[in-house]
């Protein structure tokens, strides 16, 4: 094999599959070989698209310097060396490149964080190796791999296919053209572009229909993909509304930030004062009132929200879903698989002799048999109970497995079940595929309702005609059946009521209720859908037993305090799910108005103008379609709801984009639900989503304390500045002062609030407004109060010691103090928004305490390490000086608490 025949995938295309299986040395029917494709793996490497060019080391250092606010200070240090300042531009020089360091530092982590999440959401493949079905990370595909296709899969890699069936890909991320393509295998003999390469598929374009086999061709940054890829770069993943929205307010600050240091600048110049000393302080009113640290914080916030979501198993694939969960006021969730376990058990048999009971547990296929009058019983005294067992295995497509002594199913578990309890009553898989060989197959979807078969019967030794079977929701087959089977085998008119009433029992108890019928068959082409209604035999009702999750009960309890709705959407029964609702806590037993339940059938029956307020109301959806759960997120969102909506299959996925949080299932879900959603639940569970909704609100609140605390010291430097120039007094402190202000807070003190662990009353209050403003009036309020609080302490203090005899350069280490020391304390204030400090306990969060011994260093550092006094302008203070800075953050702390204390609500 040539290196040009694997760059060159253009012509794959044009060759007949048998000439791309020798050209790639591969197999048809085996694939490759283990050891061959390993050794592939090593001289191709893995089958990932390399990282995006942006990632570039030096683009990102250089992308540091590209902030309007460094823009000023590179300014500003220029001026200052002209004007013969030497120190002061050097600090400034120095300011700006610690600054870009960090700011690196940060935004690396930040997209390790992210890039680590991106690999957990890495996708699975199945190929065939030495003859072996397997699946593998889709990483480890080689080019000559022979992989399989299935409806909801994403194509792993670049592949010619070789044999399909009704295989339909929607190949929207490669041509944009969002129509799924219908695939055949014939050979094209043109150069055709790749949308109309009908016999190639291609990587990460997804399929919706049918499945297929084919070889992949180029892997990993050779494949299409790769090459746009390569083009494109990846788009800004550090984007959200929120950061967009804190981008822009940024800029006008700074615009409006200079107006008025240029303001300040010609006050000063016209009231007479030196030049230099005027620009000087007009430079330390821009670089003040900038909070520098503001896009970094929000950058970490969100990263860290991220990653504690991912340790409670929500993955998040669209970062701002990080900010939408915080505000979510309905969650639709799926029942089956979600809310429950998934966990099916066969409980119940019901023929027209009466109802069976099933002993045994999980998935083990010990149990026994009791009839109508409770004995022990075989399936020899029921003709019916025997075929709806027969019938249940055998229109089946799940396996039973046992493996070091512990059973399992492979398959769906509904399936499982009915293979299961066949067991029990002694049909062994084996014995049922030797019986009842298998011809061809309608399969089960949501939207159908049921699956049907069409077998070999050979069950009586005498016969060798055809049989179908049938199996699915019992509503769905009556309409397909018009006789019933008799305990003693013989076929008679069918009583719909009885059927249903009985039914009607089972699912009243939560029971899954299908349905089984069968009818002889004349052949192969007497097997279709539409020849199906009205001809066939209903032979008895399974009925199985899924239990709520252990922690859906908590999760929906927690989440009704939390002002969230909560609904569940199934294809089941309204009478199952009614039951399931009411163990979940979802619906009050005593809850019997029609208008808590809807089915597919109300909601289509419902007029337009009425669906929102419908919606709105019921808790539980029974025998919805995948395509009405697009109609739910759409009337819910006319209400003004911020939904969160799960799903797993294919059909899903217009929901799941249409919805503010689309969830997909990690376990259970297809790749082209998963694609879809912005969060993935790596356990399936309900109260992941809960737990998720949590941290979202925990990442948004420390995004405000964080705001809450940087701002006062913005907000008071630069009025300290305008002041002084105003007063025409000394500035009681310098530029050089505030870079150092404002870059080491932001970083020790304010950045450990990301940290800040949630606080406990977070589920306890209404979902976020997501149009509400980040801060409202209070805290407004509380900012203008700490800022005035600083002026009013540094601008004392500074006089005082000025007053008393201290040099300038001392009263301004002072009034630095003042600052350092009064945000330490208010640090400890908005660890939360509403409760006193004390009670929060002052040691819970570690970084917190490591932050302030860390700044209390550098204070100290600044104050009295002489090559800091001769760089910062600063000089030693004694303890008294320190004795009054700590009284004024006292007092000041002691206000804010009264404030807080205040506006509490009672
Ligand atoms: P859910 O949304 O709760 O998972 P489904 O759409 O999977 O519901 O199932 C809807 C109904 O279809 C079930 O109540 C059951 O009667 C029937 N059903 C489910 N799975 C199968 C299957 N594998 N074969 C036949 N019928 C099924
Ligand atoms: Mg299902």
């Amino acid at each position: 094999m040539t290196t040009s025949v694997l760059s060159g995938s253009a012509k794959h295309h044009g060759l007949a599959a048998h000439e791309v299986v020798l050209l790639l040395e591969t197999d048809a029917h085996r694939g490759l070989g283990v050891l061959e494709a390993g050794e592939r793996l090593g001289r191709y490497g893995p089958n990932t698209l390399p990282p995006a060019k942006g990632a570039g080391l030096l683009r990102r250092i250089l992308s540091q310097f590209h902030h309007p606010l460094i823009y000023v200070l590179n300014a500003a240090g220029v001026i200052t060396a002209v004007l013969g300042e030497y120190v002061d531009s050097a600090v400034i020089f120095g300011v700006v490149l610690i600054n870009a360091v960090i700011g690196f530092i940060q935004e690396s982590k930040a997209e390790a964080a992210l890039e680590g999440l991106r690999s957990m959401a890495r996708t699975q493949a199945t190929v065939i190796r030495d003859g072996h079905r397997r699946i593998v990370a889709s990483e480890d595909l080689v080019p000559g791999d022979l992989v399989l296709l299935d409806a909801g899969d994403k194509v792993p890699a670049d592949m010619r296919l070789i044999r399909l069936a009704e295989l339909r890909i929607n190949e929207s991320a490669l041509t944009g053209e969002s129509v799924p393509v219908g695939k055949d295998e014939v050979v094209l003999a043109e150069p055709v572009p790749v949308a109309d390469r009908h016999n190639m598929a291609y990587s990460d374009t997804l399929v919706t229909t049918g499945s297929g086999a084919g070889i992949v061709i180029a892997t990993g940054a050779e494949t299409e993909l790769g090459q746009i890829h390569r083009l494109v770069g990846s788009a800004q993943i550090l984007d959200t509304p929120l950061t967009q929205k804190l981008a822009g307010f940024s800029k006008i600050l700074t615009v409006a930030i200079l107006a008025l240091a240029a303001v300040t600048f010609a006050v000063g110049l016209l009231r007479g004062h030196d030049a230099v000393e005027t620009f000087t302080a007009a430079i330390a009113l821009a670089v003040g009132a900038i909070p520098e640290g503001l896009p970094a914080a929000v950058t970490i916030t969100l990263a860290i929200g991220v990653t504690r979501m991912a340790r409670r198993r929500a993955v998040i694939r669209r970062l701002p879903a990080v900010e939408t969960l915080g505000s979510t006021t309905v969650i639709c969730s799926d029942k089956t698989g979600t809310l429950t376990e998934n966990q099916m058990t066969v409980r119940n048999l019901w023929t027209t002799a009466g109802l069976y009971e099933v002993t045994g547990s999980g998935y083990v296929p010990h149990g026994a048999l009791h009839s109508p009058a409770g004995e022990m019983t075989t399936v020899d005294a029921d003709h019916a109970l025997r075929w709806t067992l027969l019938a249940g295995a055998a229109c089946n497509d799940a396996a039973l497995t046992h493996r070091d002594g512990h059973w399992d199913i492979v398959g769906d578990p509904t399936e499982g079940a009915m293979v299961v309890v066949a067991n029990k009553a002694g049909f062994a898989s084996d014995q049922v595929k030797s019986m009842l060989a298998r011809e061809a197959t309608i399969p089960f979807s949501s939207d159908r309702q049921y699956m049907a078969t069409l077998h070999r019967d050979a069950t009586s030794g005498t016969s060798h005609g055809q049989v179908v079977l049938a199996k699915g929701g019992v509503e769905r087959m009556l309409e397909l059946c018009g006789a019933q089977m008799d305990a003693d085998g013989t076929v008679g008119g069918l009583d719909r009521d009885v059927v249903l009433e009985a039914a009607g029992e089972l699912a009243r108890r939560g029971l899954r209720v299908l349905a089984t019928a069968m009818r002889p068959a004349t052949g192969a082409e007497d097997f279709a859908e539409d020849r199906l209604p009205g001809g066939m035999v209903l032979i008895g009702l399974q009925a199985m037993l899924d239990p709520p999750r252990a922690a859906a009960t908590t999760a929906v309890a927690a989440c009704r305090t939390a002002g969230i709705k909560v609904k569940m959407i199934t294809g089941d029964h309204a009478a199952t799910a009614t039951a399931i609702a009411g163990q979940v806590g979802l619906l009050d037993p005593t809850e019997t108005g029609k208008d808590r339940v809807l089915t597919g059938a109300d909601l289509a029956a419902l007029p337009a103008e009425e669906l929102p307020d419908a919606v709105d109301r019921a808790a539980v959806f029974a025998r919805v379609s995948p395509e009405q759960k697009l109609r739910l997120v759409e009337a819910l969102q006319a209400r003004g709801h911020v939904v969160a909506m799960t799903g797993d299959g294919v059909n899903d996925a217009p929901a799941l984009r249409q919805a503010g949080i689309g969830v997909a299932m990690g376990a259970s879900g297809t790749e082209v639900a998963k694609d879809a959603a912005d969060m993935v639940l790596t356990d399936d569970d309900f109260a992941t989503i809960e737990a998720a909704v949590e941290e979202g609100r925990g990442v948004f609140d420390n995004l405000t304390k964080f705001i809450t605390w940087t701002l006062p010291t913005n907000i008071g430097e630069g009025l300290v500045i305008l002041a002084a120039i105003l007063f025409g007094a000394a500035l009681p402190i310098l530029p050089t002062q505030i870079l150092w202000i404002n870059m080491t807070t932001a970083v020790a003190l304010g950045l450990m609030l990301a940290f800040e662990p949630k606080e406990t009353g977070i589920m306890t209050r209404p979902p976020r407004d997501p149009d509400q403003p980040l801060l409202t009036r209070a805290l407004m309020a509380r900012i203008l109060l700490v800022s005035a609080l600083l002026v009013a302490g540094s601008w004392w203090l500074f006089q005082w010691e000025l007053d008393n005899g201290a040099s300038v350069a001392e009263a301004r280490t002072a009034a630095v103090n003042v600052f350092v020391v009064v945000e330490a304390f208010y640090l400890f204030s908005c660890r939360s928004l509403t409760r006193s400090a004390w009670r929060i306990g002052m040691f819970t969060n570690r970084w917190l305490i490591a932050g302030v011994t860390v700044q209390a260093v550098g204070q100290l550092a600044i104050t009295y390490l002489p090559a800091m006094n001769a760089l910062f302008g600063t000089a030693p203070i004694d303890g008294g000086t320190w004795l009054r800075i700590l009284g004024i953050a006292l007092a000041a702390s002691l206000v804010v608490a009264v404030d807080k204390r205040l506006r509490r609500p009672a």
